[in-house]
């Protein structure tokens, strides 16, 4: 064998084509020539419908009022599930964003350059409408189409979602000010993407985003020290100057901001347009581009406001209630995001272990590997399902009942749903083996992303002090809360048993905080097996229930009790045209 290795190793070495023979090359070198030959190894996963090939999401677009949108969710699931629209993904995330603080005379320009691709995924965000449309066609099943299309984008790419959220996000906030949402709305809701670094006042499509953290503080906003200068009058609408820094400003591109700042009054919230009005640049200057474990095609800058000018919207010190419109809105887009990236993962593990065999069979049909993977196509199931009620209820506002819902398990939701995804990335990954860890695999990708969502707009405490403000402050949340669980009532007996748990720990107002966590927990589980219990078939909904309801609560992946029907929840999550 080393004879031969030195013989290939020198230069000038010919190998016969296959089946042929070079004079006086020795057999064995020929065999030799299809080492590489590639078997035990899976097709890439792309060209196939990613809205076809979802049954689960299907059923739930249907279920929540958007049946009307399946005609289109269909084709765009085909058109991004293309080889060529997954390589976006990849390259926006190779190419990573770059800064440039001023041009080659000088002069400011702080611009951010993106490879084309994250340019690409953006245009089909906004021409597609997940910036906008919920607001420019309300109506029945508005946001649960909106969700659903975001879900699938998310799966090509997580990135370029910050900017397309915050834009759509702004809106309810934007509109407490009636005379700044009419000068700028049907430009930020225009389905028109326009990248370039010139004046606001030039373009027909804006993006908006949001600068809220300080260096001191993120949580707790209260502590930011910009502070806003009134250049007249003072109050609502009027024009101010703001002085300060910005900790974490993602997405620096985008026209507009909605800023926190300090006034006499208190901490107030301001929309700030990269350019001023005159044409000339406001003094919003990134200092650096944050190094980003994840969410790598997303630029997230450093800021200092100089004096950058920006106009007051609601009321002075009413800041956070004024922007909490707007982070209420990112935070559903954070439930999203969070199970689009655990559908990729589990379809990614899915299609693997249906076509990778290890000891004479595949590992879709090993015992313990069947049951790691029902076990996470159920938690993207149950991800997918809660997240599409919550897009209901915002589209049904109007009722109470949904609105109370809306309000606590928006913080339920986000909180759990956002945990749940990096042990879930982690678990897909391993179920690949070591290519999963190889950067030229999806998963490092998703892995990277799936802490983020649990971290910004509102961390996983942050969430449950939330939810727990929300039941003090509103106690008809509580009620809103039993009364959905309710509906699945008499139909699982651990369901039955755990609703009754919580009822009476609700009830005891000893280490509230202390215990938030766990309390939120059960919340979260306790509304999505009652969602799967009435609306999955039985034995994804039975198998939800008796993994994540009894005992102790849900352990490592694959701990599945005996008696669940894991190769028909397999089945129903293959990623494959129905
Ligand atoms: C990729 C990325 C992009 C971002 N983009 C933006 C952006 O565009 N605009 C923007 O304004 N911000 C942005 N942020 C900032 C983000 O919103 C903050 O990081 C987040 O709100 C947390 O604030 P902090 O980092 O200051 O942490 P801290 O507020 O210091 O919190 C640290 C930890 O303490 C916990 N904690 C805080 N208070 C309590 C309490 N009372 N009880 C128990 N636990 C508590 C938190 O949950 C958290 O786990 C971004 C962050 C990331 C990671």
């Amino acid at each position: 064998m080393g004879g031969l290795q030195h013989r290939l190793g020198d230069p000038g070495d010919s190998f016969a084509p296959e089946g042929g023979q070079t004079a006086g090359a020795l057999p064995s070198e020929r065999f030799l020539a299809v080492t590489h030959e590639v078997v035990n190894q899976p097709a890439e996963l792309v060209d196939y419908n990613l809205y076809l090939a979802d049954r689960a999401l299907r059923e739930a677009v249907v279920r929540e009022g958007a049946a009307a949108a399946e005609e289109g969710l269909l084709e765009f699931g085909q058109r991004i599930g293309r080889a060529g629209y997954f390589e976006l993904g990849v390259l926006a995330n190779k190419h990573l964003p770059e800064f440039e603080p001023s041009d080659r005379f000088g002069h400011r320009i702080d611009l951010v350059r993106f490879h084309p691709a994250y340019h690409a995924l953006m245009r089909t965000a906004i021409s597609e409408g997940l910036h906008a449309s919920p607001w420019t066609e309300p109506g029945p099943g508005a946001h649960v189409a909106r969700a659903a299309r975001y879900y699938l984008h998310s799966q090509v790419e997580a990135g370029h979602g910050c900017p397309i959220t915050m834009t759509f996000a702004a809106i309810p906030s934007l509109r407490l000010q009636p005379d700044l949402a009419s000068l700028w709305e049907s430009r930020i809701t225009a389905r028109r993407y326009d990248p370039s670094n010139r004046p606001a006042h030039e373009k027909q499509g804006l993006t908006v985003g949001m600068a809220m953290t300080e260096k001191q503080g993120g949580s707790d906003v209260r502590a930011n020290t910009t502070f806003a200068h009134p250049i007249a009058a003072r109050g609502p609408g009027q024009p101010y100057e703001l002085v300060g820094h910005k900790f974490f400003v993602s997405a620096p591109m985008c026209d507009l901001f909605l800023v926190l700042a300090q006034t006499p009054g208190g901490l107030s919230c301001f929309l700030l347009p990269r350019w001023r009005p005159d044409g000339s640049k406001n003094p919003m200057q990134i200092q650096r581009l944050k190094p980003k474990m994840g969410n790598a095609s997303n630029a997230s800058s450093e800021t200092e406001l100089r004096g950058a000018l920006a106009w007051m919207i609601g009321e002075e010190g009413r800041g956070v209630r004024t922007i909490i419109e707007m982070v209420a809105m990112t935070r559903f887009d954070c439930m999203i995001g969070s199970s689009a990236g655990m559908r990729m993962a589990v379809s990614q593990a899915l299609h693997h272990c249906s076509q990778r065999k290890a000891f004479g069979r595949l590992l879709v049909d090993q015992p313990l590997m069947k049951n790691v993977l029902a076990d996470l196509a159920l938690e993207s199931e149950a991800a997918m399902v809660l997240t599409m009620r919550i897009a209901a209820a915002l589209d049904r506002r109007a009722d109470p009942h949904e609105d109370f819902l809306a309000r606590l398990c928006t913080a339920v939701g986000k909180y759990w749903i956002c945990k749940r995804a990096p042990q879930h990335a982690a678990e897909a990954m391993e179920c690949i083996g070591g290519s999963g860890v190889m950067e030229d695999s999806p998963m490092p990708r998703l892995f990277r992303e799936s802490p983020v969502n649990a971290i910004w707009e509102g961390s996983g405490n942050i969430q449950c002090l939330d939810a727990l403000r929300a039941m003090h402050k509103t106690p008809m949340v509580v009620q809103a809360y039993f009364d959905e669980v309710a509906l699945a009532q008499g139909r699982h007996p651990a369901l039955d048993r755990h609703i009754l748990a919580l009822k009476s720990e609700l009830r005891e107002a000893d280490d509230l905080e202390y215990r938030a966590r766990d309390r939120i927990d059960r919340m979260a589980t306790g509304l999505q097996a009652s969602l799967l219990v009435r609306c999955a078939p039985d034995w994804v909904a039975d198998a939800f229930c008796r993994s994540r309801l009894d005992g102790l609560g849900h352990h490592q992946f694959g701990a599945l009790p005996p008696g669940v029907e894991c190769a028909r929840i397999v089945e129903r999550a293959m990623p494959r045209a129905a």
